[in-house]
């Protein structure tokens, strides 16, 4: 059980719903008891909580795959703790697990929704990252869609990030070319120490020529992370029979209104069909607990062996998660984005 220091359970709610930017205002710090696990639950110690651009879509109730946060709700969240308390013969008290608990320092769930953690095979913060949701969601969109032969170009934007890195050192491991976008030279420069072929800054005021010299050849597969501009220098570079999987738009999760400029539908809808485009929108829970399995057995074999790299962004206290959150969704993490809570 928690020690009597720990009595209280430090929690991030929703303050109110934003439109446009969240800011420090749209949350709220607040402290509740610690839960108490029933029969078949666990109650767990949060260790680290995983901060991904889908938990703005949460802050809306806008229509979604996801229903929405209640107002005064814990935000929610995939985090990696300690079980502290078991009414389940499967868990014991010090394992390590991949839970939901949200943005709270303890949380209840039962023992059957979680997974148990061995620090032995990989650190256990990769559960959250290169070997969990994001890394699965860049081997699924890759390979039941995307598809890359080898010899293709396939281009990420978000490239440093856990799925944009992952989608490009998997496009090398099937014999693509990668080429990466990302936001500075660091990440650029990044990108090129793990095996990209190429990187461009989209931030640049070169970006468009930057990119299409970076693609000689056109664009066979283009993992959409981003939307906004980075399609707009991407969509004209397209091959036919060029592969799209739409994974997120981050560039939009915060727009109010549709972008300047003329109706760009008639172009898109005339180039999918003159250029035979295939674009396929996504959700990683879309696949099975088969293509699950094989992404973990393969993924932690190439990281264990080198082939596949990650890199984490770790933000100390649960306190400083929603500024953290904010720079998420304006770049100013570099690589998958963590908070220590304890
Ligand atoms: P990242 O760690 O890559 O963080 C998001 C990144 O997006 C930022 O670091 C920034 O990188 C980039 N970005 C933000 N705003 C803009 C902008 N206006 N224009 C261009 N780039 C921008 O996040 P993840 O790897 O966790 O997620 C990547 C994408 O995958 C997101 O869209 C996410 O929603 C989506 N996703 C979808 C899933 C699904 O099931 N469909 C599951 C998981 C993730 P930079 O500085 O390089 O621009």
């Amino acid at each position: 059980m928690p020690s009597m220091a720990d009595t209280e359970n430090l929690q991030i709610r929703l303050a109110s719903r934003p439109f446009g930017p969240c800011g420090a205002e749209h949350f709220t710090i607040a402290k509740a008891p610690v839960p108490e696990p029933a029969d078949g639950q666990v109650l767990i110690r949060t260790r680290y909580l995983s901060l991904d651009p889908y938990m703005r879509g949460r802050m809306s109730d806008a229509p979604s795959y996801a229903p929405p946060v209640e107002v005064g709700g814990v935000m929610v969240g995939g985090t990696v703790g300690d079980v502290v308390a078991s009414r389940d013969p499967s868990l014991s008290p010090g394992d390590t697990v991949l839970a939901y608990t949200g943005w709270q320092e303890y949380g209840v769930q039962r023992a059957t929704t979680v997974r148990k953690l061995d620090p032995d095979v990989a650190p256990v913060t990769t559960a959250l990252g290169v070997l969990g949701m994001p890394g699965l969601t860049a081997y699924a969109g890759l390979t039941q869609i995307g598809r890359p032969r080898a010899g293709e170009t396939v281009v990420v934007a978000a490239a440093s990030g856990p799925v944009g890195a992952t989608v490009g050192q998997l496009a090398k491991i099937l014999g693509a070319r990668a080429v990466g976008i990302a936001g500075g030279p660091g990440k650029v420069a990044y990108l090129r120490t793990i095996g990209f072929d190429a990187a461009v800054d989209h931030r640049a005021p070169s970006f468009a020529a930057d990119l299409a010299a970076a693609v000689p050849d056109g664009i066979d597969v283009y993992f959409e992370n981003v939307g906004g501009p980075v399609w707009d220098a991407v969509f004209p570079l397209l091959n036919d029979f060029a592969r799209i999987p739409v994974c997120g738009l981050v560039a939009m999760y915060q727009a109010t209104s549709a972008p300047a400029g003329p109706d760009r539908t008639p172009a898109l809808l005339s180039a999918i069909l003159r250029k035979r485009l295939t674009m396929q929108g996504f959700i990683v829970s879309d696949f099975g607990a088969d293509l699950q399995a094989e992404f973990l057995q393969r993924a932690t074999g190439w990281v264990r062996d080198g082939s596949l790299r990650y890199k984490e962004d770790i933000v100390d206290g649960l306190a400083n998660a929603p500024e953290a959150f904010m720079g998420l969704l304006a770049g100013r993490n570099f690589g998958k984005l963590l908070v220590r809570v304890s």
